[in-house]
């Protein structure tokens, strides 16, 4: 008889909300609940009795992933490891994650930016098997890129931070040129493309642009941009963009090909001149890239536990 796959809890912890899960996998996810984003003390110890509940119901788990909204301490050797740090986010910044669930569970706990754990789920199930490095690139409410090097999630001096790369500011003729939407630039791909830096400019919801609107065309080409930097930098064997600006009916499309058009030919790669289509892609996994992901860290957590 097969040994069940071990059970993982899952955390994907939002601004608004926190989902949490228990499973061994995104076909075999047995609970899954959403915790709103109130005071930290409140929202954890949700997140804990949901789990402790799962736990006595499916028997326990060998680990806990949790991807994070950020800032967050990756750093092993840093006092505030597993914290998130300076959000401006009230009541949140300087708020330990990974201590509370580490004392209650007793099991690995892995810990990442939501980015990355978005990134990991979808080369482990999703659209970026085989691909490595990878990135996936959110676009929502905020703008944000998880990488994947060697098959693991990029953190290096503290994490990518892909949303808040510096690139020209749109010019749509006959349209003034937009301020900044960020608090920390005055020309990031965050302050432009983000949900609320799109309602700011065009008075539209980012996932209700007309396939026809000039909004739909600087927003992929604002985009591009940071695409290309992405593509120089870190040399992805594919992209993947995800978040809700992203289900935007032709934007994708668009993205792909003001991309194409300012490298100007110069990557020289299969990929980006003749196969477009399947190097910059929508998430395999959907709206569950977020929650998958958290999982992933959990069952790499465990895997890293059991070498040691
Ligand atoms: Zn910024």
């Amino acid at each position: 008889m097969d040994t069940p796959a071990p059970l993982i809890a899952a955390i994907e912890a939002g601004g608004t909300k926190f989902v949490v899960a228990v499973g061994s996998g995104p076909e075999d996810i047995k609970a899954i609940t959403r915790i709103e984003t109130s005071d930290p003390a409140h929202t954890m110890r949700e997140a804990i009795q949901f789990i402790s509940a799962s736990a006595r119901k499916y028997g326990p788990v060998q680990a806990i992933g949790v991807g994070s909204f950020g800032p967050i301490d990756l750093d092993p050797a840093s006092p505030t490891y597993g914290f998130i740090t300076t959000t401006p986010k009230p009541m949140w910044s300087h708020t330990a994650i990974v201590a509370p669930l580490h004392s209650r569970f007793q099991v690995p706990v892995g810990f990442d930016t939501d980015v990355n754990a978005a990134a990991i789920g979808e080369m482990l199930w999703g659209a970026g098997q085989e691909c490595d490095p990878l990135v996936y690139i959110t676009v929502g409410t905020g703008v944000g890129g998880g990488v994947i090097v060697g098959q693991q999630p990029l953190h290096g001096l503290l994490h990518p931070e892909i949303g808040h790369l510096h690139i020209p500011a749109p010019r749509t003729p006959g349209v003034i040129m937009p301020d900044c939407h960020c608090p920390y630039h005055k020309s990031c791909l965050e302050g432009f493309i983000s949900g609320p830096a799109i309602a700011a400019r065009w008075g539209i919801k980012g996932e209700d642009m007309p396939a026809d609107h000039p909004a739909l065309e600087e927003v992929a080409e604002t985009l591009a941009f940071g695409l290309v930097n992405v593509i120089l930098t870190l040399s992805p064997k594919r992209i993947i963009l995800g978040g809700g600006v992203m289900k935007q009916a032709g934007l994708i499309e668009s993205v792909r090909s003001h991309t194409v058009r300012l490298l100007n030919g110069y990557v020289n790669a299969h990929a980006i001149i003749y196969a477009i289509d399947s190097y910059i892609v929508a998430p395999g996994l959907g709206d569950r890239a977020g929650i998958c992901g958290a999982l992933a860290l959990g069952l790499n957590a465990m895997v890293e536990a059991r070498k040691a």
